[in-house]
């Protein structure tokens, strides 16, 4: 698997920094995000080390597919209220003009009663 030895997030998922952890397999790790905007704030990753959505290939179909259908799942987990009156929001910033600030791609999962710090 491809990992970045200065890469934060790679670190997250290696356990050499620690992260409270949501969930984990073979392919993704979810953990709280540090600063939360939201009542529930986790990112969802790829272990292997893909920098952005800009990087995305045809090969990363199924790991894409796979993330985007377990953030529904892990937001319930986590203490989402159902959709309609709950439900969350799936933010994904790509490069410098998106607001992405860690080189490893991540999804945020937000949700929880508003008002929110942000978004
Ligand atoms: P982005 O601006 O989309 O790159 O967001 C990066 C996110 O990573 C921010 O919301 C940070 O709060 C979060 N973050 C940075 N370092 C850590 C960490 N060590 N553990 C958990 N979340 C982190
Ligand atoms: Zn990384």
């Amino acid at each position: 698997m491809t990992t970045d030895s200065h890469c934060i997030f790679c670190k997250i998922v290696a356990g050499a920094i620690p992260s409270r952890k949501v969930y984990e397999d073979d392919d993704i790790f979810a953990f709280h995000d540090i600063h939360p905007w939201a009542p529930v704030h986790f990112l969802l990753i790829p272990k292997a080390h893909i920098a952005s959505m800009a990087q995305i290939g045809p090969g990363h179909d199924a790991l894409l597919g796979r993330m985007m259908a377990l953030a529904p799942k892990l937001a319930l987990q986590e203490g989402c209220r159902p959709y309609p009156e709950g439900g969350f929001r799936i933010v994904c910033n790509t490069g410098a003009e998106g607001g992405q600030e860690v080189q490893h791609l991540h999804l945020h999962v937000m949700g929880g009663p508003r008002p929110w710090l942000k978004g």
